[in-house]
């Protein structure tokens, strides 16, 4: 039998807590209440608790990764605030959660695992690159490049979110103006529409609703171009839309992909692909960051012998 990997998608909500093995075939799964009001440690021990009952059925996991929403401080092993976890500031999170489970333990931005998993087991199967954008609340983004997660210097890659489209434009939680998720997120959508959310305002765009297709093409306009910027850089092979507004179906994909192909030189859009995710939203981010603790245990043991990361 091959290994086994945990994965922990820690929202503000819920926190899922899955079992796969190293190809991302799913093997128990469980949710949570993440109650983070209560402190760190709180959450930490039902998570362990949980993973426990968990692997009593699947088998003992060799590692665990954790998808956290940002900013992590990975060479600390910290994170070091989330806007949906209140109260949880510079929490060396990985290590008490390590503590309880007795394995290595890992932890990376959730965007970032969720690239990873349509890397190992989605869409992006197969390539050597792929971009991936979350359209949810906000809008994040992970890298793979030449087979491997792109983090940056300090793990700051991949904010594609916050990519100034119009240093005039609205203002951001960054403190910046203009950004994507600005104009291309579930809540921009919803507020430039004004009787709904996204969901709402994509089925009214299908059903005849010309207001609403008005708003459609805009957040599509706004997101090709951010991509196409993005190809200049990096020309990945895969772009992936995941989140709930990507799940809105073929109607946004068809647009962001008519939008890119007007923007970018013929010949590198003709190698580029644009897909919606595979992995189900409820598995993206456990199952991205048990994938990515598989990745990491490996060149953990070869790179880092004398420390945790
Ligand atoms: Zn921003």
């Amino acid at each position: 039998m091959g290994d086994l990997f945990l994965g922990i998608d820690l929202g503000g909500t819920n926190v899922k807590i899955g079992v796969c093995d190293d190809a991302g075939g799913i093997k128990g799964r469980v949710s949570i209440p993440s109650q983070a009001d209560r402190g760190p440690q709180d959450t930490v021990n039902r998570m362990a608790d949980a993973a426990e009952m968990i692997m009593e059925n699947t088998g003992r996991a060799r590692a665990c990764g954790s998808g956290l929403p940002g900013p992590l401080d990975l060479e600390r092993r910290t994170l070091s605030r989330a806007n949906n976890l209140p109260g949880w500031i510079k929490v060396p999170y990985p290590d008490l959660l390590g503590k309880r489970l007795g394995i290595p333990t890992f932890m990376e931005n959730d965007a970032n695992c969720a690239a990873w998993g349509e890397y190992i087991a989605g869409v992006g199967r197969g390539t050597q690159s792929l971009v991936l954008y979350t359209l949810g609340t906000g809008i994040g983004g992970g890298l793979v490049i030449n087979g491997d997660l792109w983090v940056g210097a300090s793990g700051g890659a991949g904010e594609l979110g916050h990519m100034t489209m119009d240093p005039d434009g609205p203002p951001c939680a960054c403190g910046q103006n203009g950004c994507l998720e600005q104009y291309a997120s579930a809540t921009a959508v919803a507020t430039r529409w004004g009787k709904g959310g996204a969901r709402e305002c994509f089925d009214a765009a299908r059903a005849g609703d010309a207001g609403a297709m008005a708003v459609v093409d805009w957040a599509a306009d706004a997101l090709a171009l951010g991509i196409a910027n993005m190809t200049r850089v990096l020309h990945p092979e895969m772009i992936v839309l995941a989140g709930g507004m990507a799940q809105a179906g073929t109607l946004l994909l068809e647009k962001v992909r008519e939008g890119v192909r007007k923007r970018c030189f013929p010949a590198f859009f003709e190698r580029i692909r644009i897909e919606i995710s595979q992995v189900s939203g409820d598995d993206a981010g456990w199952l991205g960051a048990a994938l990515w603790a598989a990745r990491k245990v490996d060149a953990h043991a070869i790179r880092e012998p004398t420390g945790l990361r």
